[in-house]
C-alpha cells in the first residue's frame, strides 16, 4: 500500500506566492537551455491579460497571498506590463524575470514612481548566463550579453538593484571562479554591490535536447522527503496562472498532470505527487524560484 510517506506528495502548506506567466511562451530571444523553449515563435501558452491578471490578484488576496512573480517568456514583451506591476504594486511586492534587452527608459522611471508609492517592492530578475559575450552568446544568442547589461545599466541607474541570475552551464566545480568573473564585469560596468543568484538547469524543453534529459533513477522518493525542509520547494507554496489554468509551478508548465485547476483556490487545496525529473532537481539544490542570492553580494533561466 502507498502512504503519505512513501510517495514523495507534497501539499501547499499556505499560498504565500502567486507567479504569472505573463506572456505565455514568447520571447524575443531563443536561448538553447530554456527548459520552456520559448521563442518569438512559440505560442503554445498566450498571453494574460491585464484583467484576467487584476482578476486573480483580487482572489489571491482573499486568499492571503504575500507575494506576486512574473515571467515568461519575455515579461516586457506585454503591452501593458508597467500597468500590471502598478497594480500589482498596489497590493504586495512583486518580482519581475527578465532578459532586460527590451527595456525603455520611461517604463523603468514609471515603475521606480510606483514603487515609491507603494509600501512595497519591486525586484527585477535579469538572466545573463556568462560574464562576457564568449560565454553567453553561444547560449542565449548573439549580441545578447551587450542588450542585457545596457538592460542592466538602466536598471541601475534608476535606483534598482537587481538579481543577476545566471544558469550553470558550467560544471559545479567552476561556482566560485564564474561568480568572480561576475562580480568583477558587473562593478566595472558601475554595479557597485551586485546580487548575484546561480541556478542549476532544468533538463526539459531546449535544455534536454542540449545536455540530454533525465535518467528514470533521478526521482524524489517519499522516503527522500522524511525529514526534508519542504518550504525550500516552489510548489509547497506557490501556484503559477497561465492562459490554461492554475499549474503547481513555474517549472512544469508544458506537463499535464502539473495543471491542478481553473481557479485558484482550487489548486492551492490539491497536493502534487513530485513524479518529475525536475522535482529531482529543486530536492537537489533547493529555492531555486526564490529571491535568494548565492554569491558575495546578496546571488535563474526563464526568462
Ligand atoms: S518541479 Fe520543483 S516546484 Fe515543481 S512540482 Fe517538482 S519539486 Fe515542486
Ligand atoms: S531562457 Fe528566458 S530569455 Fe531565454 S528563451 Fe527562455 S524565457 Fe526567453
Amino acid at each position: 500500500m502507498t502512504s503519505e510517506s512513501t510517495t514523495a506528495r507534497v501539499t501547499l502548506s499556505h499560498l504565500d506566492e502567486l507567479w504569472f506567466q505573463v506572456t505565455g511562451t514568447r520571447c524575443n530571444l531563443t536561448c538553447n537551455h530554456c527548459f520552456i523553449s520559448c521563442s518569438p515563435h512559440n505560442n503554445s501558452f498566450g498571453f494574460l491579460s491585464r484583467t484576467e491578471i487584476q482578476k486573480s490578484l483580487e482572489e489571491s488576496r482573499q486568499l492571503g497571498v504575500k507575494g506576486y512573480y512574473f515571467t515568461g517568456g519575455e515579461p516586457f514583451l506585454h503591452p501593458e506590463m508597467v500597468e500590471i506591476l502598478e497594480d500589482t504594486l498596489k497590493i504586495g511586492p512583486a518580482t519581475v524575470l527578465t532578459n532586460a534587452t527590451v527595456l525603455k527608459d520611461e517604463w523603468l522611471q514609471r515603475l521606480q514612481q510606483a514603487q515609491s508609492k507603494s509600501r512595497y517592492s519591486l525586484e527585477f530578475r535579469v538572466s545573463i548566463d556568462g560574464f562576457d559575450a564568449e560565454t553567453n552568446d553561444p547560449i542565449r544568442g548573439e549580441g545578447t550579453f551587450a542588450r542585457a547589461i545596457r538592460g542592466v545599466k538602466k536598471l541601475v541607474h534608476t535606483g534598482f538593484l537587481p538579481i543577476i541570475t545566471a544558469t550553470r552551464t558550467w560544471k559545479d566545480s567552476e561556482d566560485s571562479s564564474m561568480l568572480s568573473g561576475f562580480l568583477s564585469m558587473l562593478k566595472q560596468q558601475g554595479y557597485s554591490q551586485p546580487r548575484i543568484k546561480l541556478l542549476p538547469t532544468l533538463k526539459l524543453g531546449a535544455e534536454q535536447n542540449r545536455s540530454g534529459g533525465y535518467t528514470d533513477q533521478q526521482r524524489v522518493t517519499g522516503e527522500m522527503l522524511q525529514d526534508y525542509d519542504r518550504s525550500q520547494l516552489v510548489c509547497e507554496h506557490s501556484r503559477i496562472v497561465t492562459t490554461r489554468g492554475v499549474h503547481v509551478c513555474p517549472i512544469l508548465i508544458e506537463s499535464p498532470d502539473a495543471l491542478l485547476s481553473n481557479d485558484l483556490a482550487t489548486a492551492a487545496q490539491k497536493p502534487y505527487t513530485l513524479g518529475h525529473g525536475a522535482c529531482f532537481t529543486c530536492y537537489q539544490y533547493g529555492a531555486i524560484c526564490s529571491n535568494i542570492s548565492t554569491g558575495s553580494g546578496p546571488s535563474g533561466a526563464s526568462a
